[in-house]
């Protein structure tokens, strides 16, 4: 049974209280066995028939539960530096997605990749994920559009989970209408509900159906049609909301129950009541507004209503090129006003329950997983507010040391 000694400050991250509340404990020690935690506490209390087990010195360094990022597009083709000129010439995400630009470039990219080069591509983002301290990554497809490019990055992910440590949550993105449907949009929406999610769901490789509720992708008319199908056929709901307007997304999220409603950063007080009210947890993007020079998701607004924050990175080509959730962290922080605190339960037990895994991740207590890192900082404060590159001195999964 191995044992962490010597933890400066042990985040336990524990669900209840308030956002803010980390639950932490000093000078502690942390034991578990196989892939389960067994004990957690103040290092002087111990337990006696501990003592003589092989341990490892923390140095006095920060515990963190293992970090989920519960919100990425890992696998995809390509890049776009070139969008990202135009923005800072003054194009907007939307302008770009209009001239073919945005996420038609990715879709075509993606396309042209085998399914083998998507996996090793994603691969290695993932390792470098996994070294910065994170455990758990929700993916989502919708680079392919059309059902069988869909169900090839899916596959991609099912292979992740297979063949390296970290978690993979994986869901089914609707993100736009492909060029296939041009002036068929209702072929399209009945071909995910009567098709696409049911092969998806059958073929268990998705927990989640996700849905972009945009001017550029769908109308919540059409969004309700899809969720429902996805309901029906056994899959979780999560809804990209309010992104450029507020287009009634958090309430269609509320009212699907959705585990998690994204972006957010237009929703006005009406959707946010929804939210609390569903319990939907609000996943916040903050490089997605930065790269995208928008304003960032009004985080008191949601904290003060009792809505559940998370914290992601969004990682995709376009509108947030980095898989980095730390710095992600640093940016709640700064842009939305979150304490250090606040942003760790939005990385650990708030995205765990952003992902439908809370029960067994997101927190340190004895009975869950022993998904967890050490940080080389003496506390979270100190952690977020000397951003460096990497902080991450070990990243554990299932009680394993799974960094590079
Ligand atoms: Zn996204």
């Amino acid at each position: 049974m191995p044992l962490l000694i010597n933890i400066g400050m042990l985040a336990s991250c524990r669900p209840e209280g308030l956002q803010g509340d980390i639950h932490p404990i000093r000078n502690a020690a942390l034991a578990w066995q196989g892939a389960r935690i067994v004990w957690l506490g103040p290092e002087s209390e111990l337990p006696e028939s501990f003592r003589g087990e092989p341990r490892v010195d923390a140095k006095g360094r920060l515990v963190i539960p293992g970090l989920i990022d519960a919100h990425t597009h890992l696998a995809f083709g390509g890049w776009r530096a070139h969008d990202f000129v135009g923005r800072i010439q003054g194009e907007t995400y939307l302008e770009i997605a209009g001239r073919g630009g945005g996420i038609h470039h990715t879709v075509d990219m993606t396309r042209r990749l085998s399914e083998e080069e998507l996996f090793l591509r994603a691969r290695g983002f993932l390792q470098q994920m996994v070294d910065l301290g994170v455990s758990t990554v929700e993916c989502k497809s919708g680079y392919g559009l059309v059902p069988e490019e869909e169900m090839k990055l899916l596959r991609v992910y099912r292979r992740l989970q297979e063949e390296q440590p970290a978690r993979v949550v994986p869901t089914l993105l609707a993100h736009m209408v492909p060029e296939e449907y041009r002036g068929r949009r209702q072929d399209y929406v009945d071909l995910w509900c009567t098709d696409l999610i049911p092969a998806v769901a059958e073929a268990g490789l998705a927990e989640f159906c996700d849905i972009f509720v945009e001017e550029t992708a769908f109308t919540v008319a059409e969004a309700r049609a899809i969720l429902e199908a996805a309901r029906a056929n056994g899959l979780g709901v999560k809804v990209h909301a309010d992104q450029f307007g507020d287009r009634s997304g958090a309430a269609l999220a509320a009212e699907f129950g959705a585990v998690s409603a994204e972006h957010l950063e237009f929703a006005r007080e009406e959707g946010i009541r929804a939210l609390a009210a569903a319990g939907t947890v609000a996943v916040s993007l903050p490089l997605a507004s930065l790269y995208l020079r928008q304003p960032p998701l009004q985080a008191r607004r949601f904290i003060e209503c009792g809505v559940p924050v998370a914290v992601a990175t969004d990682f995709n080509p376009g509108s947030a090129p980095s898989w980095h959730l730390p710095l992600a962290m640093t940016l709640a922080c700064l842009l939305q006003q979150m304490t250090p605190g606040e942003v760790l339960k939005a990385t650990t037990i708030q995205a765990a329950r952003a992902v439908g895994r809370q029960a067994e991740i997101g927190s340190l207590e004895p009975g869950k997983l022993a998904d967890f890192a050490v940080i080389d900082a003496p506390d979270v404060d100190h952690w977020l507010y000397h951003f460096r590159p990497n902080s991450c001195i070990g990243t554990y999964i299932n009680g394993t040391q799974a960094t590079s």
